[in-house]
């Protein structure tokens, strides 16, 4: 039995896709759990570049199956366009299903969410993401397998249909038909109905058959709608226990859980960030040769991404939610060039040291509690091995080991696929 959960130990962005290819090299199935296309990642490889936003990245590796989970809520238009685009590069896409209770993300939400001032101010990125997790919740969607009755589907737009046009009506956005939806939804039935799986019994069918499988979460436990900097979060839970939740199978057949999180802290738009630093510093980070490489920075989302020390408070968070075997530690290199690294290993409020996170209000009050350590101030992207890491940089990762309880197993030195440190 071998079922790994991935997730995201900050505010997202960590670099999990890269330790998702990484443990997907072995998997016989890779599932995403949550989310939708408001985070994705670009995969290179041999056959070419893709953007991968929907479809897990096992797609790349064959005879691996890929899951988009019922916890997701996909956009079908989306998605035919991923598959089409991968296929167009001759890589196979036979393996790819959806689970049936997975939710639809229709041409409405999007336009609720460009029309929603309310979306704005919790920085959504205007895919629809919270308002078809809204209709999910308000028993107002339609799932994949609706697509298989498309009777049933016209039944249900007469219910959900009057409700959303008369929302979009109040926000100043366009109105929907009901025959145009119709029309997409039948494109979409006649594309992705073979795909379309019963998710509990597949699940649990590849548990019990001892396969690998590694499920994919989106963005990290301080966007967690229950755990996050609430209201500046997404509407899912992008925790390992959701995996388990969402998926439909016992928590207690999961083996490995691995919390991914970056060498600094870096948020996306707005909310508290208690350790933020200043922009002569985060300039430094930036400035990084692997910047040029690709790492954006927040560019996928149109948001501008701010950048703090490392906030261990975080990290032992995550970890006491999620329950970490292990740890990933990403973008050390970006640390490579400076001469003083200040880590924070705790909180005070109101001058009293706290042990708990506080809510998302008073984060913008606590003071941190920062240890000074040496920078390494050499170039860290060629290492292959932990132990051949420099002095200063494995002392950073003893302060993480000691102060969260979790061992580092794997360090990305860069922003290539391999640049793994083991
Ligand atoms: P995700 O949102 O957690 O899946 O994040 P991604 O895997 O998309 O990574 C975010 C960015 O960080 C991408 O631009 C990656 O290329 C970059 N990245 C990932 N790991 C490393 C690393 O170890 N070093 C550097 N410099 N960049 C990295």
């Amino acid at each position: 039995m071998s079922v790994k959960i991935i997730v995201g130990a900050q505010w997202g962005d960590e670099g999990k896709s890269k330790m998702v290819d990484y443990f997907a090299r072995n998997a016989d199935v890779v599932v995403k759990f949550q989310g939708g296309d408001n985070a994705g990642h670009t995969v290179i490889n041999s056959a070419g570049s893709f953007k991968l936003q929907i479809i897990p990245c096992g797609v790349f590796k064959s005879g691996c199956l890929c899951f988009c989970g019922t916890g997701m809520v996909i956009n079908p238009e989306k998605l035919i366009n991923e598959l089409a685009d991968i296929e167009a590069k001759s890589v196979s896409v036979e393996n790819v299903f959806i689970s049936s209770k997975a939710t639809i993300l229709m041409p409405y939400h999007i336009e609720l969410d460009k029309n929603s001032e309310g979306a704005n101010a919790v920085g959504s990125t205007k895919r629809g993401i919270g308002f078809a997790y809204a209709d999910k919740t308000r028993r107002l969607s339609l799932r994949f397998e609706d697509l298989l009755d498309l009777g049933y589907c016209a039944a249900r737009l007469d219910e959900i249909l009057p409700v959303i046009n008369a929302e979009l009506k109040m926000a100043g956005g366009k109105q929907f038909s009901k025959a145009n939806l119709m029309q997409s939804l039948g494109i979409w039935a006649r594309k992705l109905e073979n795909r379309i799986v019963e998710p509990v019994k597949f699940i649990n069918d590849q548990i019990k058959e001892n396969k690998k499988i590694v499920f994919e979460g989106q963005l990290g436990v301080m966007r967690d709608i229950d755990h996050g900097i609430f209201p500046f979060v997404t509407a899912s839970n992008p925790i390992a226990s959701y995996a388990a939740a969402s998926s439909g199978f016992s928590h207690k057949k999961i083996d490995k859980i691995i919390g991914v999180m970056e060498a600094f802290s870096s948020l996306a738009g707005r909310g508290p960030l208690a350790t933020e630093m200043p922009e002569s510093v985060s300039e430094k980070l930036k400035a990084t040769s692997s910047e040029k490489a690709g790492d954006e920075f927040g560019a996928r989302t149109g948001r501008a991404r701010r950048i703090g020390w490392l906030d261990l408070a975080v990290i032992k968070y995550a970890a006491q939610i999620n329950g970490f075997d292990e740890l990933a530690l990403t973008k050390i290199d970006k640390l490579d060039s400076l001469e003083e690294i200040k880590v924070c290993v705790g909180y005070k409020l109101n001058g009293e040291e706290i042990d708990y996170m506080p809510s998302a209000r008073e984060q913008l009050k606590v003071e941190p509690i920062y240890e000074i350590m040496q920078g390494w101030m050499t170039s860290t992207s060629k290492i292959t091995q932990i132990k051949d890491l420099p002095v200063d940089a494995k002392k950073y990762i003893e302060l993480i080991e000691k102060v969260v309880g979790v061992p580092v197993k794997y360090v990305g030195v860069g922003p290539g696929r391999s640049d793994i440190a083991t």
